[in-house]
């Protein structure tokens, strides 16, 4: 899952994104209001995460603009102020939740994922030949048995799983699990897919290689 946080107090920001990432949730921050629908354009974000209190348009315009283009992106607000005109406001907009500073990051994640699920009613459980990603609960089992994933292990077989029986570049496997500028080599992706490989050994799927392109995750040929 993608979240795009914008806060401009960077302490907090980079709080917030070490936690999120210890969930798996990819995060790009912008510092401002108006970077947002640049961000919005280039990556595929599933929540926005958005204080009040911004230089340049502040939380509140960038929700109005949102739906005033019809963008109903899920909108988590975060308020500094404990004033209900400010909530009340928020949610008028258009916001679909808001947290008070200071919060609980536990609960940041519980609604974040929560926001996630009702814009998104995807399948909770990605399953194929065996392996099973119940991707809320973040747990993976390979004919029931439970397997260990690092984080970007997960992300990779998340996205692969996904796409089951298409075949996807490197590139889109890098553009799927990172946030928007962050770099990891194409060599690094075959080292992530190598190591997924060796953990679903057991399950009845391979991640065949297209040579020069990427990879396909198919059901495995006897
Ligand atoms: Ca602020």
């Amino acid at each position: 899952m993608h979240v795009l946080l914008v806060e401009d107090d960077s302490v907090l920001s980079d709080g917030i994104a070490r936690v999120l990432k210890s969930y798996g949730i990819v995060v790009d921050i912008v510092d401002n209001g108006n970077d947002v629908e640049a961000i919005l354009r280039r990556a595929e974000i599933a929540v926005l995460v958005l204080d009040i209190g911004l230089p340049g348009i502040d939380g509140f315009e960038v929700v109005r603009r949102l739906r005033q283009q019809g963008n109903n992106l899920p909108v988590l607000l975060l308020s500094a102020r404990d004033a209900v005109q400010d909530r009340v406001h928020g949610l008028e907009l258009g916001a679909d939740d808001y947290l008070i500073k200071p919060f609980a990051t536990a609960e940041l994640v519980a609604r974040i994922r929560a926001l996630a699920r009702r814009h998104h009613p995807k399948p909770v459980e990605l399953a194929m030949g065996g392996l099973s990603l119940d991707t809320f609960a973040k747990r993976a089992t390979v004919n029931g048995m439970s397997i260990e994933l690092s984080v970007r292990e997960w992300a990779v077989l998340e996205y692969l799983l996904q796409q089951a029986s298409r075949v996807v570049s490197k590139q889109q496997i890098i553009d799927a699990i990172l946030p928007w500028g962050e770099e990891v080599s194409l060599n690094a992706v075959e080292v992530y897919v190598s190591r997924v490989r060796l953990k679903i050994a057991g399950a009845a799927i391979s991640i065949r290689t297209i040579r020069g392109f990427g990879y396909m995750l198919e059901n495995a040929t006897a």
